[in-house]
């Protein structure tokens, strides 16, 4: 008989849930045409720019990709005027968060982030013996006052995510120039702004800037959000040189790989596609909101390609009888759901879906 089991810490740990993919809705449902608004992706797909530069790099897969992703570090380094150096790459942000976690966590360290946030801060501090501790959101928005009342000798790390997933909301550059002051000398601030590009308010700090000056931050980006390459697998991370350097002590090899690196490059190149989604998530947000205020239902401001809403009732149900009408959403909490925006199509069905379905349970709970 097998005696194997997994750390205390890890036996009590949830596993991340994505969002459901298509393809197995249409296959539970026996259904065509879902949609998928679960995972934040970009409806338009990536630049083409993107994926003319991969059929040449199909050419190239017996070799091992270049392991730090020089080209694409040197482009980012342009793009925001700081050195190569400074540019740490992972196979999606989320590994960066975890290389962070695995290099300044001692067992029983503590790192501070936000509740509810996303998922991985957790998983991650939990995997390298670090202990979460979860400060709770004030009005959806992330409290740094209340994350500074939790700093002990044994903080670390903090995260702070923003955009925050899954309630959409920002803080702005005052707020977190005054928590990054009174900071302990210890401690990195992760910063996950992986929605950052759609973000169109003035107060969005200028995070890169702060790094600039020499912060003890670390600035997390990603391709997998408005240049549409989920797929691909490739975010980047913006700090000290110092820390970078840590970092790069634990990051495997080749943990990038070189279609996602050549890719990632040529999406850079592409403004134009970028403004494009932005226009396009700005006016799905402007038909949303006016969408659910006429519903009467709920909903954080937000700075992000989703909606954090609440459906004033057990929104599992909610999330499963979405499922019926072929639409995937997320349900992350009682009556809480989140839903991506897509295209106004794919907008249009959304909402039409989910006012049969209030309109089908509100009759169900009649009756
Ligand atoms: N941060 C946040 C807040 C996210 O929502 C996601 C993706 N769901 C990520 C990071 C990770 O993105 P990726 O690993 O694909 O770069």
């Amino acid at each position: 008989m097998m005696s194997i089991v997994a750390t205390k810490a890890i036996q009590d740990l949830s596993p991340y849930v994505p969002g459901k993919p298509v393809e197995e809705l249409e296959r539970e449902l026996g259904i065509k045409n879902a949609i998928k608004l679960a995972s934040n992706e970009n409806p338009l797909g990536p630049s083409k720019k993107a994926i003319g530069v991969l059929t040449k790099g199909l050419l190239n897969l017996h070799r091992y990709p270049e392991g730090s992703g020089r080209l694409l570090r040197e482009a980012l380094a342009q793009k925001y005027k700081i050195l190569p150096d400074q540019v740490i790459l992972g196979n999606g942000s989320d590994e960066i968060m975890d290389l962070a976690a695995k290099t300044f966590l001692e067992p029983g360290d503590e790192a501070l982030m936000g509740d509810l946030t996303f998922a991985i801060y957790q998983i991650s501090v939990t995997a390298h013996h670090g202990v979460s501790v979860r400060v709770p959101l004030k009005e959806g928005r992330y409290d740094l006052d209340g994350m500074a009342r939790h700093f002990t000798p044994r903080t670390r790390l903090i995260f702070v995510c923003n955009p925050n997933n899954p309630t959409g909301t920002m803080v702005g550059q005052r707020d977190l120039v005054r928590f990054l002051d009174c900071l302990p000398t210890s401690v990195i601030v992760i910063l996950d702004e992986a929605y950052q590009e759609y973000a169109t308010s003035p107060d969005f700090p200028d995070s890169v800037g702060l790094v600039k000056q020499g912060r003890p931050l670390m600035v997390l980006r990603t391709f997998s959000k408005i240049y549409g390459l989920a797929g691909l697998r490739i975010g980047y991370g913006i700090s000290q040189r110092k820390i970078v350097e840590y970092l790069n002590r634990v990051r495997l090899p080749f943990n990038t790989n070189s279609l996602a690196q050549s890719a990632a490059v040529a999406a850079l190149g592409d403004e134009a596609h970028l403004r494009k989604s932005v226009r396009l998530n700005e006016d799905g947000k402007a038909f949303m909101t006016k969408a659910l205020d006429e519903l009467k239902l709920r909903y954080f401001p937000t700075q992000a390609n989703f909606i954090y809403l609440d459906v004033r009732q057990d929104g599992r149900s909610v999330y499963e009888a979405l499922l019926r009408e072929g639409v995937i959403v997320r349900h992350i909490q009682e009556s809480w759901l989140r839903v991506s925006i897509g295209r106004p199509t794919e907008n249009r069905r959304f909402m039409r879906a989910l006012k049969k379905v209030l309109s089908d349970l509100k009759e169900k709970n009649r009756a």
